[in-house]
């Protein structure tokens, strides 16, 4: 009889162990990529601050990019790099990743020149 209650009750405390163990796991593995993800993050933005000459990297746009909210002065035109498709600027500029001087198109035909080239947009 005692080793039985003894089994019954030392049952749920493994699970509960188990259960315990996987999920803070878990919450580590998230920390340690969100972590990763906030130190690239920085280290890209720091980088472009350094090389100025390059352009501005923050004309690349990443996600799902919004054309439309890139027209600050809405004109209906935005500056696009014809050979980074997500480098986008409202004002003349160049490219940060090969220097070309980014070209003036409609925003309509940045879309499409974004969807052709398989990036995301909103
Ligand atoms: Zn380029």
């Amino acid at each position: 009889m005692l080793r039985i209650n003894f089994k019954k009750s030392i049952f749920p405390i493994i699970i509960g162990t188990f259960i315990f163990t996987a999920l803070s796991t878990s919450n580590l593995i998230a920390q340690c990529s969100m972590m990763k993800g906030h130190g690239n993050h920085s280290g890209h933005s720091e980088h472009g601050k350094q090389s100025t000459d390059g352009g501005d990297t923050t004309l690349i746009r990443k996600g799902a990019i919004d054309v439309d909210e890139l027209d600050f002065d809405i004109d209906g035109y935005v500056y696009q790099d014809q050979m980074h498709w997500n480098v986008i600027s409202d004002k003349p500029a160049e490219c940060p990743l090969c220097g070309m001087k980014l070209e003036k198109v409609k925003i309509k035909d940045a879309i499409r020149n974004l969807k052709e080239n398989d990036f995301q947009v909103k």
